[in-house]
């Protein structure tokens, strides 16, 4: 498959007609290709939306809301053949897939209603003055996403920035390029007027860093790794750009022996390897009370030992492959480091061979026990299918380890102890604490981390306000 960039309602190669391959994780056969953009195709999509914004921007919101909204139906009507693609472009399960394109309709749909929504606010002073927020799109923003979950976040950015008013340059990953083109046919049919989003594809390093350090793109939404956001911050803060930046995260779950330990120990599988364990919200530090820390890791071993890892395209698997060869390799490299460090491989700690596809990039789910709380394996993000899990005796112990990281994305707290839960969730030092569940979202909850795992919020009004300017009109009476 040939991906194209799409820039002013057209398809088109990168300007220099440099080629990137693209690469099916399950069989790491070059399967297709994507456009090596550079600056000047960036500054084709700016010229673009640039020209764009100043109808975009004053279309009337019910007109914003109805094409937005054909979008999200767009979505629903191609979703099968969306999350083939994303199967076979990511080498998550198919069945995964298909529930993250439900989550990209969803993306629209929600933002279409915030366009017709959102309001800004007014103060009265008595007898002074009356204040009121006048809120106006900023202009041409950029959005910066990564491979891990391709529409879905994609989606995320982009629907919120459109919304608002704002015309877009976005660039999805360079290992997950397809279904972002796809969605730009889709954009076609539900009418949204050219030059509104613009895609370029390619590789971060040009493309991407060419939309952060463009003079005249003002605000930049990105999803990504930690190094790429401080770099990304380097860029913009000079430029005193708006930045939002979710970033990595080594999020803590935290087992109860109180808890409902069947449903504990269920979501856990799943909140620690659901895609590969490629979720910026999978836990990967599991602590347990140590009453109930042998029962939990045995029941945990029997459900990972009889995990499926294979073929994504096939209903049970329940593990695909990794995204690349350079992050299959990483994450084999930190497994390596895990055992020098001295961890003990209780399942998995190793790379795997499904029939058929020898030359796929598939790695076990992994748990390592015995490993020192301040070691790298338990400092340092890894975005695969490996944990780590030790048992705790305290509150404050617990609290301690879950904290003992520059990451602080989520939390997963399992109690029916109802003052325990809600003291530790005011202590966990993460944007998000799941008490119970796992990744039950509602979008209109501000979404982002502390510490290293970013900067600001999205979702909602956060989204809403990020991609708008505020000003306070004051007029005296
Ligand atoms: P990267 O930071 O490598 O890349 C993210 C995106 O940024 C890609 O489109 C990438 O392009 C681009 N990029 C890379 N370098 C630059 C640059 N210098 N300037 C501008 N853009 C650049 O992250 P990954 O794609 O590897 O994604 C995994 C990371 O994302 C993990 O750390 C994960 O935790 C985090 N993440 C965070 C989430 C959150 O909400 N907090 C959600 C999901 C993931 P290219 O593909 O070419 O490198």
């Amino acid at each position: 498959m040939k991906v194209q960039n799409f820039i002013n309602g057209e398809f088109k190669p990168a300007i220099s007609g440099r080629l990137i391959e693209n690469r099916n994780p399950s069989n790491g056969q070059m399967y297709g290709s994507l456009p090596d953009s550079d600056k000047s195709d960036v500054e084709e999509a700016f010229l673009a939306a640039e020209a764009a914004f100043p109808a975009w921007s004053n279309t009337p919101s019910e007109e914003r809301f109805k094409i937005l909204n054909a979008i999200a139906e767009g979505i629903d009507s191609l979703r099968e053949e969306l999350a083939l693609a994303e199967s076979i472009d990511q080498g998550k399960p198919l069945w995964l897939a298909k529930s993250e394109m439900i989550r990209a309709s969803q993306n629209f749909r929600f933002f279409a209603t915030a366009a017709m929504q959102f309001s800004s606010e007014s103060h009265a002073s008595e007898n002074t003055s009356i204040n009121y927020t006048l809120r106006s799109p900023i202009g041409v923003v950029g959005c910066i996403s990564p491979w891990n979950l391709p529409l879905y976040l994609f989606t995320w950015k982009v629907a919120p920035a459109l919304a608002a008013g704002n015309c877009v340059v976005a660039k999805p990953s360079e290992f997950t390029p397809v279904t972002a083109s796809m969605l730009a046919n889709i954009c076609i049919a539900a009418k949204l007027p050219s030059g509104v989003l613009n895609i370029v594809q390619g590789l971060g390093s040009s493309a991407g860093e060419a939309i952060v350090s463009h003079p005249k793109i003002k605000a930049i939404s990105f999803t990504g790794g930690t190094d790429t956001g401080k770099n990304i911050a380097s860029i913009a803060a000079p430029m005193f750009k708006k930045i939002s930046l979710e970033l990595g995260g080594k999020n803590p779950t935290i087992i109860f022996a109180d808890s409902d330990l069947e449903k504990a120990i269920k979501t856990t599988v799943k909140s620690s390897f659901m895609n590969q364990g490629e979720i910026c919200l999978c836990g990967s530090r599991v602590f347990v009370e140590r009453p109930v820390y042998e029962r939990v890791k045995q029941s945990l071993l029997e459900a990972v030992n009889a995990m499926k890892v294979g073929d994504p395209l096939h209903e049970n698997t329940q593990v695909g492959a990794i995204v690349s060869k350079q992050h299959f390799d990483k994450v084999l490299a930190h497994i390596a480091l895990a055992k020098k460090e001295g961890a003990t491989v209780l399942c998995g700690g190793e790379s795997v061979e499904p029939e058929g596809f020898a030359l796929g990039w598939y790695i076990k789910p992994t748990i390592l026990e015995g490993l020192p709380p301040n070691c790298r394996t338990n400092k340092e993000e890894i975005f695969g299918p490996v944990i780590s899990i030790a048992p705790f005796d305290t509150e404050d112990e617990v609290l301690a380890m879950a904290n003992n990281t520059e990451y602080g994305l989520a939390a997963t707290l399992w109690t029916e102890n109802l003052s325990r839960a809600h003291k530790m969730a005011q202590q966990l030092e993460t944007g998000i604490v799941w008490i119970n569940c796992w990744l039950l979202r509602d979008l209109r909850t501000p979404f982002g981390g502390v510490k290293s795992s970013g900067l600001g919020r999205e979702g909602g009004w956060e989204a809403m306000r990020f991609f708008t300017e505020a000003k306070n009109v004051c007029v005296a009476l």
